[in-house]
């Protein structure tokens, strides 16, 4: 895992919606994060499957708010991996701080080998004219800098394909419409990659099974902004944590 810097997001009651002021509190607390601000670690799976170098997720040096965030090529280089050695770049959904790092801040190509694996679906929807002027704006000006550019080296794919040989894509939408979690499998196990930035989030929904599958906080924030169906998202999270624990 290699970070790209932290993001902050503000207030964590505008984040999570399920647990109370006291459960968000001890939560954020507990993973020794502030409880006034939700701070995402930005962080970007590696894997090489011996064949292909990929990435799951970019960061965001194209549009990076301050400098402790864009930071992912000079961190894969200190890791001893060359950006240009990088064969598959693969977001989970095309918002802004997951698309907005295949671009530099300069506009130059990140990952100059790369093909970018994306559905059509976000590419679609966070390109279109109608996200411009709206509360949206932010990802759909990423998409444009960092998506059209790129869009002879764009590989779509369908639900339940092989992505690269081991890794399959499972359509989880809500969060954005063709948002996608990646199933990579080696060796007789499975490893399930999806947003992680959340790290208080995850660990205290993931320690309480019954906590997870009520949480509807994959969906976060104006719907307009981030989904166009709370219901979704919230089915789409309970069945993915019903993978998890099963
Ligand atoms: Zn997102």
């Amino acid at each position: 895992m290699v970070s790209d810097g932290p993001l902050s997001i503000g207030d964590p009651k505008n984040t999570f919606r399920g647990p109370t002021a006291e459960e968000l509190s001890k939560m954020m607390s507990d993973q020794f994060l502030p409880t006034n601000n939700v701070v995402l670690d930005q962080n970007v799976l590696v894997i090489n499957t011996g064949d292909k170098l990929a990435l799951f997720e970019t960061g965001m040096s194209s549009v990076k708010r301050n400098d402790d965030m864009g930071r992912l090529v000079a961190n894969l280089k200190q890791s001893g991996i060359e950006p240009a050695d990088v064969d598959a770049v693969i977001p989970t959904h095309a918002h802004i701080d997951h698309i907005g790092g295949i671009m530099a801040a300069d506009g130059s190509r990140n990952f100059p080998n790369a093909q970018i694996y994306i559905s059509q679906a976000d590419l679609e929807f966070w390109t279109d004219d109608k996200r411009l002027g709206t509360p949206a704006e932010g990802s759909a000006l990423a998409a444009r800098k960092n998506l059209i550019p790129n869009r002879d080296r764009i590989v779509f794919y369908k639900d339940g394909q092989e992505v690269l040989p081991g890794v399959q894509a499972m359509h989880t939408p809500g969060h954005t419409v063709g948002h996608t979690s990646f199933v990579v499998n080696s060796g007789g196990k499975s490893l399930f990659v999806s947003r992680a930035s959340r790290r208080a989030l995850r660990s205290w929904t993931c320690s309480q099974p019954s906590a997870c599958r009520r949480s509807s906080t994959i969906c976060r924030g104006p719907a307009s902004v981030i989904s166009p169906s709370r219901a979704t998202a919230s089915a789409t999270w309970r069945s993915r944590c019903d993978w998890c624990f099963s």
